[in-house]
């Protein structure tokens, strides 16, 4: 799960990470009242949707010379103004893909007068099997071109889960990061905070870019992304409350009300599979015969008739499905369960695309039964392989 910047700060504000004042608004009403509280002189007025990239971003609705989705203001009048701009429009960033996400939050922040802009991530380097800081001195919104063109600039360091991070550790990232002075004991004490808030918040991902050096010498931590471990979510009650449904996609919010491994891709194939391994492998293979798959799909071990049914109809719901792919191996699974399922949802919502089912596995005789029996147009096969081809030619007309 993703949260916006602004709850990303604040909750690291909860552990002592040093964040600039602000406030988020909905409306230019209330983006002039909470402005004239912060202390000025200068504003930062900042779109707030789940995807980065937005200083650089483009509003649909205004044109290529307007400006990005982070905007300087030089007064409470400027916010305003700002805040009618942006609000309800369409921003478009490297991260949101060419829909883009309107802009239904702002962030009104008090301005830093920025010195360097720097890079800081925590993540779970499965290479050591450690969380690990990733830090540069090139911050700011460029990193991915650093990633590619000076690679030798981005820092690793793994903690050790058992000590935390140790003093030697945060001087490490203060050297890599050529903290001197101020910053240098800013660094000192923010390191392992941020360490802390990763590990206590079940975080996946902990990224500030930029972490600052501002021109009076201190650190602060100027824009923060977190993503949150979703099986984790249930023992942080106030974590899932900073859910914001608007930002995610509807197909997945009503597969999570059924607790399905569910994600929406780009492609046109539908899958339901049980296995998330046999759920990738049928993904592979509708790639190598050059079709592309609408979502992954895992309805798991044990699922019931109804939430295969639900399954089923979150991917027939999809527009851009032109067919679906059925694919079970039934171990604990049973074929019989998988066939109802779908046979009542086709029921209730008819069956527009193509549908090519193959069955393997505890009580697939009895699977096969039902589907044949139930006057639906499916065509069967017999492999993973077979299946694939079927699919495929079936979308391909
Ligand atoms: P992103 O583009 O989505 O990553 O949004 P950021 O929050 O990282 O902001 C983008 C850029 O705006 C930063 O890299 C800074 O250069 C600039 N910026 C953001 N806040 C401030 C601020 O308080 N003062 C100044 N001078 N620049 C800022
Ligand atoms: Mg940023």
């Amino acid at each position: 799960m993703n949260i916006h910047e602004y709850q990303a700060k604040r909750l690291l504000g909860t552990f002592g990470a040093p964040i600039a004042e602000g406030v988020a608004v909905y409306s230019p009403e209330q983006a002039e009242e909470w402005a004239a509280k912060l202390p000025g002189p200068l504003y930062v007025v900042k779109s707030q949707i789940h995807a980065g990239g937005r200083g650089k971003g483009k509003f649909k609705e205004l044109g290529p010379d307007a400006k990005g989705g982070v905007r300087l203001a030089k007064s409470t009048e400027e916010v305003v103004a700002f805040a009618k701009e942006m609000l309800g429009n369409t921003l478009v960033t490297k991260q949101t893909g060419p829909a883009g996400k309107v802009v239904n939050r702002l962030y009104i922040e008090d301005g830093a007068d920025i010195e360097r802009e720097l890079y800081l991530s925590i993540l779970v380097d499965r290479s050591v099997g450690r969380p690990a800081f990733v830090v540069s001195t090139e911050g700011g919104m460029d990193i991915e071109a650093v990633a590619e063109e000076t690679p030798e600039k981005i820092v690793n360091v793994a903690i050790d889960p058992e000590q935390g991070v140790t003093d030697a550790d945060s001087a490490k990232l203060c050297d890599a990061l050529e903290l001197k002075d101020e910053a240098r004991a800013d660094g000192m004490t923010l390191f392992p905070i941020l360490y802390k808030a990763f590990m206590e918040k079940d975080m996946s991902l902990l990224e500030v870019n930029p972490l600052i050096v501002m021109k009076n010498g201190r650190l602060r931590v100027l824009d923060a992304k977190v993503s949150f471990d979703g099986n984790a979510l249930f023992r942080h009650d106030d974590i899932r409350e900073l859910r914001d449904e608007t930002e995610e996609d509807v197909k997945e919010i009503e597969a999570s009300k059924w607790d399905l491994a569910y994600v929406a891709l780009d492609g046109n194939i539908g899958c339901m599979v049980n296995g998330a391994g046999l759920a990738m492998a049928t993904m592979d293979i509708i790639k190598l015969y050059g079709k592309e798959p609408a979502n992954f799909c895992d309805v798991g071990g044990g699922a019931s008739k109804e939430k295969v049914a639900a399954a089923f109809k979150i991917i027939t719901a999809d527009p851009r499905v032109e067919g679906i792919l059925v694919n079970i191996f039934g171990g604990i699974m049973k074929c019989d369960v998988i066939a109802e399922g779908v046979v009542a949802a086709v029921k209730e919502v008819g069956l527009k695309v193509p549908l090519v089912v193959r069955l393997e596995g505890t009580n697939v005789e009895l699977g096969k039964k039902i589907l044949n029996e139930s006057g639906l147009a499916i065509t069967a096969a017999d492999d993973l392989d077979d299946a694939a081809k079927k699919i495929v030619a079936a979308v391909n007309g």
